[in-house]
C-alpha cells in the first residue's frame, strides 16, 4: 500500500503528492520544520514540537492554517491512516505560492504538509563504539542576523558544515557561534560529563533548541545529576571526560573523538549510556497516544478532517 502523505486538507498517495514549483518553501527555503518520532504509538513530545513549530512560525509571520489542537489530530490521523506505531514524522510549513518575486504578500495561504515514514534508525555500531566528530569552519548564524530557534527550512550552513563532516570521513560536525564558543552539531545538539556534571551550550549561543536536549536534560536532573546550561569551547570539549549528541533520529550517542582528540578513554561512557537507557523509557511513555487518540475520535482511515 502506498503512503498516504497530508497535503493541505487531504491525504494524498505518496507519488501523487506535490506542492507548487510556486512555493516560497521551494524557491526562497522559506517556511518551518518539525521532525518528531513516535514509539510504540505514542508520538514523543508531540506539544513541545507543535509549540517550537508554532514559535518559528509565529516569527517567520506564517499565519498557521490550523490550531495546535487540529495539528496535533492531523498528525495521529496520518500515523493511524498509514498503519504507523513507530514511524518519523516530518511537518513542513510553507509561505505558500506565490510569484517569483520573495515579498511573502503575494503567497496567498500556507502549505502544509505531514509525512510518516518508517524510521531510519542508526547503525547499532553506532551506540557501541560511538561517533567521532570534527569542528566545522562553518559558523552557526549569529541570532542577530536569524534566530537558531527557529527551525527554518534554510538549512544550508548546517548542510556544508555536514559536507564538511562528511569529506573528513566523520558522522557529525561540532558548529561554534560566531564568538567561537560551541553551539550545537549540524543537525544534533551536544553535551559534555565532567567530573559527574552535565554541560551543555546555553540556548542564547544561537542553537536550535532540541526537543531532545531538553527531555535529557529533564531526564538528567530526575537522575540527581547537576546539568548547567553554559558556554565553553572546543578546549572543554577534547577534555570532557564523555561527550555525547542528541536529536530526535540520534536518541542519545557517545562522541569519541573529536579533531582527533580521543574523549576520555575512547569509548562511549557510563553516562551516556545511562541517560540514553533512561531517555528512551522516558520517549516511549511520554506523549499523544494513538490508543488515546482512537477512543476519542475513532479510526480515521480515508479523507482528512
Ligand atoms: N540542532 C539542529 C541544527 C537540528 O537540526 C536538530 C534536529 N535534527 C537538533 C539540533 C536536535 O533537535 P531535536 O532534539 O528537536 O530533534
Amino acid at each position: 500500500m502506498s503512503l498516504k502523505i497530508y497535503v493541505n486538507g487531504e491525504f494524498i498517495d505518496k507519488d501523487k503528492a506535490v506542492v507548487s514549483v510556486s512555493d516560497h518553501g521551494f524557491l526562497y527555503g522559506d517556511g518551518t520544520f518539525e521532525g518528531i518520532r513516535a514509539y510504540k504509538g505514542c508520538i514523543f513530545a508531540l506539544r513541545e514540537h507543535l509549540d517550537r513549530l508554532y514559535e518559528s512560525a509565529k516569527t517567520l509571520m506564517i499565519d498557521m492554517p490550523v490550531t495546535i489542537e487540529e495539528m496535533e489530530k492531523i498528525v495521529a490521523e496520518t500515523l493511524i491512516i498509514n498503519n504507523f506505531e513507530d514511524a518519523y514524522i516530518r511537518l513542513v510549513v510553507s509561505r505558500g505560492a506565490g510569484d517569483l518575486g520573495l515579498d511573502p504578500r503575494k503567497c496567498s495561504r500556507p502549505t502544509l504538509v505531514v509525512i510518516a515514514d518508517k524510521i531510519k534508525l542508526y547503525p547499532e555500531e553506532f551506540y557501541q563504539k560511538g561517533l567521532e566528530v570534527i569542528t566545522a569552519s562553518v559558523r552557526r548564524t549569529p541570532v542577530d542576523s536569524f534566530n537558531g530557534k527557529v527551525k527554518s527550512l534554510n538549512y544550508l550552513n548546517n548542510i556544508l558544515a555536514r559536507i564538511e563532516a562528511n569529506n573528513a570521513g566523520v558522522g557529525e560536525a561540532i558548529m561554534l557561534n560566531h564568538d567561537g564558543y560551541v553551539a550545537e552539531c549540524s543537525a544534533d545538539n551536544i553535551f559534555l560529563v565532567k567530573n559527574g556534571e552535565i554541560l551543555t551550550p546555553a540556548a542564547h549561543l544561537g542553537l536550535l533548541k532540541g526537543i531532545t536536549r531538553d527531555s535529557i536534560i529533564k531526564v538528567a536532573r530526575s537522575m540527581g545529576i547537576t546539568v548547567t546550561e553554559t558556554i565553553f569551547t572546543t578546549h572543554d570539549v577534547y577534555n570532557a571526560d564523555e561527550v555525547f549528541l542528541t536529536g530526535t533520529g540520534a536518541e542519545v550517542v557517545a562522541v569519541v573523538r573529536a579533531d582527533k582528540r580521543i574523549i576520555g578513554n575512547g569509548l562511549p561512557g557510563p553516562m551516556t549510556f545511562s541517560l540514553r537507557e533512561n531517555y528512551i523509557k522516558y520517549a516511549c511513555s511520554y506523549g499523544y497516544k494513538l490508543s488515546e487518540h482512537i477512543a476519542k475520535y475513532g479510526k480515521k482511515t480515508q479523507s482528512a478532517s
